[in-house]
């Protein structure tokens, strides 16, 4: 796979102007304009009724003079939509589910809300000239089209929605590139890479290490993993979040997904980004330098500290959440993880070895087995066969553009459908 030259990257992007200069990069001049003027930064919440979109939604109501939702999009979950449309007053809210449409039009058109609906008018609201950050919080492959509109629409980015990496790193870096717009880390560990990162040389870095709680099974034997269920696998012992991820933290591809999201974010080699067992959530995640100094990053296993983080252009404003009091942990461990138990993990390195649209077919079957594991349509540990399964089978592309990621998803998606009904309960 052809790799973008680290410096070049690190001097073309606003992203990581602020590790290269001790003063504030080029967004905070935003902030600045901002505070200059007064007005609180407008921006757009894509998945606003989910973990991470009802979290975002927190910090904005506990600074109303720092932020201002115009834009509020939702899948399918038209009350909560319309509740949070309410109390932010957005310019617009759409819903995804066209089936819904109604329901929302009828409830906010009185109050002079626009409102819209399906996965086109998503997409076609990022170019709105009312905001200047999108929180991509939706999950799944829905957040590529959106994150890449908004690339397009030089909005900056804080970026939840991992699986837009995963899918198609290597296009989004190379749009970045050329770009105004900027991504900020909103998953916990990236944010704490980034945060060990700030006031460093990034010629310094030697790795990334990257802390996993390991999910609710980690102690659980093979076979013990065989008999798991939905229930078991949806409680996750130290974070609340949505189905689909706590299901990707309990089979470890969570990781793997945060291995390669590392790799575009931070423009690093695979093999200088290892995963590292933490079960108390503590730590969470680290670098190491050249001279051996590994920085951390650590707190209670709270999402509001990474998006406020996210949201604040990389600075620190007061919060009211509990936070950590060191004394109260006696017993940081860590350990290295078992691939034999978990062999998702394993998919990162398969994944940025072959580079092209393996990660995309990766992140299909996944999206697919996990929705039908959720169903009870097959075995926990099927959710790896059926991934296998799709990579062998579906036509790879080497040097993809576009086109090529939306073509591999929906292939993909129809493979794994395939292998789920072979090996369905
Ligand atoms: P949730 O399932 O809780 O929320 C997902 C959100 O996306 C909901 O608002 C949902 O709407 C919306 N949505 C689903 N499908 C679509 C669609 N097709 N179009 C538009 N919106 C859609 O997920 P999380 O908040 O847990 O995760 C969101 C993203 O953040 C994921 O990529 C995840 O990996 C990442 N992340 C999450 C963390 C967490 O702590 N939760 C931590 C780090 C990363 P509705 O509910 O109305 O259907
Ligand atoms: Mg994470």
């Amino acid at each position: 796979m052809e790799e973008t030259k680290f410096s070049d990257y690190l001097c073309t992007t606003k992203f990581f102007s602020a590790l290269l200069l001790p003063l504030p990069g080029a967004w905070q001049e935003k902030d600045i304009t901002d505070q200059m003027t007064h007005q609180p930064k407008q921006i757009a919440v894509i998945g606003s009724t989910g973990s991470i979109g009802t979290q975002t939604l927190d910090i904005v109501a506990q600074r109303p003079d720092r932020f201002k939702v115009t834009v509020l999009a939702a899948g399918s979950n038209v009350d909560r939509l319309i509740e949070q449309a309410m109390a932010h007053r957005p310019a617009l809210a759409i819903i995804a589910d066209t089936n819904k449409y109604a329901r929302l039009r009828d409830a906010l058109a009185p109050l002079g809300i626009e409102t819209a609906s399906g996965a086109q008018a998503l997409a076609d609201a990022m170019e709105r000239p009312d905001f200047s950050t999108v929180v991509t919080a939706t999950v799944g492959y829905s957040g590529l089209e959106p994150t890449i509109r908004a690339i397009r629409a030089s909005k900056d980015i804080a970026l939840a929605n991992k699986e837009t990496l995963v899918v198609a790193g290597e296009l989004i870096t190379r749009m970045l590139l050329t770009s105004e717009s900027s991504i900020l880390p909103v998953d916990s560990e990236h944010s704490a890479i980034y945060q060990c990162l700030v006031g460093e040389d990034p010629a310094t870095v030697d790795r990334l290490i990257i802390t996993a709680s390991g999910g609710p099974f980690r102690n659980l034997s093979e076979s013990d993993l065989e008999k798991v269920t939905v229930a078991d696998a949806l409680r996750h012992p130290n974070w609340s979040m949505g189905n689909k991820i706590t299901i990707d933290s309990a089979t470890m591809i969570n990781k793997a997904f945060e291995i390669i999201e590392a790799r575009w974010l931070f423009d690093i080699p695979a093999k200088r980004i290892e995963a590292v067992v933490h079960p108390q959530s503590i730590v969470h995640s680290m670098v190491q330098f050249c001279d051996g100094a590994v920085k951390a990053q650590l707190g209670v296993p709270d999402m509001h500290l990474p998006i406020r983080y996210a949201l604040g252009d990389a600075t620190r404003t007061d919060a009211p959440e509990r936070r950590l009091t060191v004394a109260d942990y006696a017993n940081l461990t860590f350990h290295r993880p078992d691939t034999r138990r978990f062999p998702c993990l394993n998919f990162a390195y398969q994944a940025l070895e072959e580079g092209g649209t393996t990660a995309c077919t990766i992140n299909a079957a996944n999206e697919v087995a996990v929705a039908a594991f959720l169903a009870g349509k097959l075995r926990f540990l099927d959710i790896h066969t059926v991934i296998s399964a799709t990579l062998s089978a579906t036509p790879f592309v080497s040097r993809p553009g576009y086109d090529d990621y939306v073509a591999t998803n929906s292939e993909a998606r129809r493979i794994a459908l395939a292998e789920v009904k072979r090996l369905a309960l």
